[in-house]
Formats: C-alpha cells, sequence, structure tokens
C-alpha cells in the first residue's frame, strides 16, 4: 500500500507538538464529586430533561432525550443524586441547560446496559437504533449525530465509509493514541458503519506522521475483505472532510453540498470506537479520551474521562498550570475554542484541552492589511479571507456570501500565516453566523 500522493491547494505545515503527549498510554480518569452533563453536546435541537433533582441516576441511564430527527440523547456517566438542573456554562462558550450529578463514587451501572448481538447477526437498522439509542455524535469536536450520517436519503448510495485518523490539529494525540491501544475495536465501528449504510468499501485515513498508528490499524485490517488503511501525506487541514474525501477517492464534494452527495460517508475513528463499545457492551456514549496537553500544563496526558467531568480536575490531574497560563483552549489551537473558566465540563466533542503558557500568545494588536496574500496561498477553500475578513468586519454580509464565506472550513490557516495578525477567521465565523440567520429568516 503506498501513500496517497494527493495534496491540495494551500493549507499550511504548522509544528505539531504532538511530542508533548503522543507517547503516553491512555490512563482512566475518574470525576472525583460531580459532573456536569450538557442537554445540548451535539449539533441539533437539545435533549429533553428526562430526570428531575434528587432523583438518583445510574451509569449510562438515558437522562435527556433527543428532540427531532438532528438530535442525540445524553446518559449520565457516573451513578449518584441529580442536584440541579439549570444553565451552565459550556465549552462552546454559551450557558447550556444542564444536568448536575453528585456522583456517588461507586459507579454503578443501570440495569439496561446489556451487551448486543455480534455485528455479523445485526440487521443494518438494528445498528442505527443502537448509535443512535447511545448517543453517539462525531467525536472529532463536529459533533454531528451519527445516526443522521447512517440515514442518508433515499436518493444518495453510499459506497465508500472513510474513518478519519489524520488528527492534523496540532498537539492533539487522543485519536492517534486510541488507534495504537484500540485498533481491531476502531475496525469493528467502521464494519457496523459500513453495514449500516451498505458500503462495499472502508477506509481509515492516517497521516503519514503516524508510521505506529498505521501498522497497528492495517494488522487489525487484515482478516476483512474491502477494509484498508490510507496513508495520507502530513498537511494541515488534511483531516477536513472534503479534503481527506478527495484525498483517499478522487471524489471531490462541490460547494453547497455534503460527503453523502458524492456517495461517501465520514466518521472519526472515535466515534467509531463508541459505535463498537455500544455494540460489545451496549455502553453509550459516556466517556471519550481527552489530550490534556501544552507547554502551560505540567504533565500532559491522555486521559480516558467520562463525559461532565470539569475541565478544572483534569488540569489537576496533570499536575497543574506550569507557570501562569496565558490561554485555555477546548481542541486544538487552530479551530478549538478559547475559554473563560476551567469550570467547564467535558462534553462528547472535547478532543482535547490546551493551555498555551503566557509568553507564548502576546497578544499582538491587529495591524493594517498589507495585501501581501498570503492568507489567499494559505486557503485550502480557494477563498479570498481578506475581503471576507474586512466586509465581515463592515457589517456587509451579503458581499461576505457574494465572496463565498459559507465554504470557509473555520479551519485558521488564514490567521496562522497573517504576518498583520488581523482577525481572519473569527470575523469570518461571524459573517457564517450572519449569513446563515438571515437565511432562516
Ligand atoms: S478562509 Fe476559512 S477555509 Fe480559508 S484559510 Fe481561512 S479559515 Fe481556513
Ligand atoms: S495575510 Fe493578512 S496582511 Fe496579508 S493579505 Fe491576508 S489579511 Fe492582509
Amino acid at each position: 500500500m503506498k501513500t496517497r500522493e494527493y495534496t491540495f491547494f494551500g493549507g499550511i505545515h504548522p509544528r505539531s507538538y504532538k511530542e508533548l503527549s503522543n507517547k503516553y498510554p491512555i490512563e482512566e480518569y475518574l470525576p472525583k464529586s460531580q459532573v456536569i452533563i450538557p442537554l445540548q453536546q451535539h449539533i441539533g435541537a437539545p435533549c429533553t430533561p428526562l430526570v428531575k433533582v434528587n432523583d438518583y441516576v445510574k451509569v449510562g441511564q438515558k437522562i435527556g432525550e433527543a428532540n427531532g430527527f438532528v438530535s442525540a440523547p445524553v446518559h449520565s456517566s457516573v451513578s449518584g443524586k441529580v442536584v440541579a438542573i439549570e444553565d451552565r456554562p459550556s465549552s462552546s462558550g454559551k450557558l447550556v441547560k444542564s444536568i448536575v450529578i453528585e456522583s456517588d463514587g461507586e459507579f454503578n451501572y443501570d440495569d439496561n446496559i446489556k451487551p448486543n448481538e455480534d455485528i455479523n447477526n445485526l440487521k443494518p437498522e438494528e445498528i442505527r437504533y443502537i448509535v443512535r439509542e447511545a448517543g453517539i455524535v462525531g467525536m472529532g469536536g463536529a459533533t454531528f449525530p451519527t445516526m443522521v450520517k447512517l440515514n442518508p436519503p433515499s436518493d444518495k448510495k453510499i459506497d465508500i465509509v472513510i474513518l478519519n485518523g489524520a488528527e492534523c490539529e496540532p498537539y492533539l494525540t487522543a485519536d492517534h493514541r486510541l488507534m495504537l491501544e484500540k485498533p481491531v475495536d476502531i475496525v469493528h465501528g467502521l464494519l457496523a458503519i459500513m453495514k449500516a449504510l451498505g458500503a462495499s468499501k472502508g477506509y481509515v485515513g492516517i497521516e503519514d506522521n503516524k508510521q505506529d498508528a498505521i501498522k497497528e490499524i492495517r494488522k487489525a485490517c487484515k482478516e476483512y475483505a474491502g477494509v484498508e488503511v490510507a496513508v495520507l501525506k502530513t498537511k494541515y487541514p488534511k483531516g477536513s472532510e472534503k479534503h481527506i474525501i478527495k484525498a483517499i477517492t478522487g471524489r471531490e464534494v462541490p460547494s453547497g453540498k455534503i460527503p453523502a452527495d458524492v456517495g461517501v460517508v465520514v466518521d472519526n475513528v472515535g466515534t467509531a470506537f463508541a459505535i463498537a463499545e455500544a455494540i460489545k457492551y451496549g455502553k453509550p456514549l459516556i466517556e471519550r479520551v481527552v489530550t490534556v496537553t501544552g507547554e502551560g500544563i505540567m504533565t500532559p496526558k491522555n486521559l480516558r474521562v467520562k463525559i461532565g467531568t470539569p475541565f478544572r480536575e483534569l488540569i489537576e490531574c496533570c499536575g497543574g498550570f506550569k507557570g501562569i497560563p496565558g490561554k485555555v483552549i477546548s481542541g486544538g489551537p487552530m479551530m478549538g475554542i478559547a475559554q473563560y473558566s476551567i469550570d467547564v465540563p467535558v462534553i462528547k466533542g472535547t478532543s482535547g484541552i490546551l493551555v498555551l503558557p503566557e509568553d507564548r500568545i502576546a497578544l499582538k494588536n491587529p495591524k493594517p492589511c498589507i495585501k501581501c496574500a498570503r492568507c489567499v496561498d494559505a486557503c485550502p477553500m480557494n477563498l479570498l479571507p481578506l475581503f471576507i475578513s474586512a466586509y465581515s468586519l463592515k457589517n456587509d454580509f451579503d458581499k461576505c456570501e457574494e465572496y463565498h464565506a459559507l465554504d470557509c472550513i473555520e479551519c485558521g490557516s488564514c490567521s496562522y500565516v497573517c504576518p498583520s495578525k488581523r482577525p481572519l477567521v473569527e470575523s469570518i465565523r461571524l459573517a457564517k453566523r450572519e449569513i446563515l440567520r438571515k437565511r432562516r429568516k
């Protein structure tokens, strides 16, 4: 099997910093006291609570019911007493209605958590049902309900499933460790997705800077027909859906279209692992691997943590801050979200907690654009970030739309290269929000 030579226009090669955590095996961390489970951890409608204050809940018990097709139920990650149902700050930067549970430290499982049949004995609709009931969403950060991807419109035939193991964001190593430590489960998850969709071909796309993971996943693929590793040249943002599809299949997802329009579904390797666990143990999505890292963290680690665990506890588990923290980010440095509090909880899409020390983020005031076009050269979507940003800063969102702001994948490459430190991705993100708000009216 050879490395796919395909590359794309734009993109960047930021320093990876993955060496801070990629050698450390996944450790389990159990929350000390309270977990905060937001009723909206996914793209789509928030859940309705199924419990009330003072109720006793068990691990894996469904505590929030999905509302609508694009939604996903939420489950308790501990056993204990519900102490509040109220708005709490979330890592998305918004207040989200959340169920707060005081753990009894026992981790008693709900009686409904039972293993399912082997994948070979499950029908496609049974796999879809398990995935839906387990509340599985895209775990690379997108948090799109996986059930929706497994139910494409009837006129769209899916023949290829890609597992995204690129993990191209600097610093993050959660997917890398999962591929090293749980390759067989990841491949089982891939086979389940393929069966649910009737797809004949499955790939695990991994960048060539993770040779050890390539080896392990290849070994796990060996006994199955139709599944293989696709080795990709390392380049940011290779892990974006459109770029990984083009790299592996040669198919191009047109502007305004989705992968299903070209017969492909892309899921994260963590999502596939969650599906395998939901089938094997009947376990809903109540935990995930989080990389806690950065030069501002004493001892970077990859932790398997319960959903709802506050960031503060995980930072303490890693020895606390090293020096004065300059910025705490949920996710990676390119697409992550800066946090104002470390009392927000881990949600299904939290791939990492990154702490950058003060001197790494010395805030530079943006300077005027010098029309150097570096942002244009770096944009993997062939956009003109300088113009979209300038129009956005003037609140001219119609012009932003004309310049295809909605095609921006918010990869941050333009901001990364801009010598004037212009707030490019932030202003383009705002423009996208305003264009979509206007369309909804
Ligand atoms: S305009 Fe969007 S897609 Fe292009 S480089 Fe900037 S953030 Fe990435
Ligand atoms: S990289 Fe920055 S300074 Fe250069 S053209 Fe783009 S916005 Fe202007």
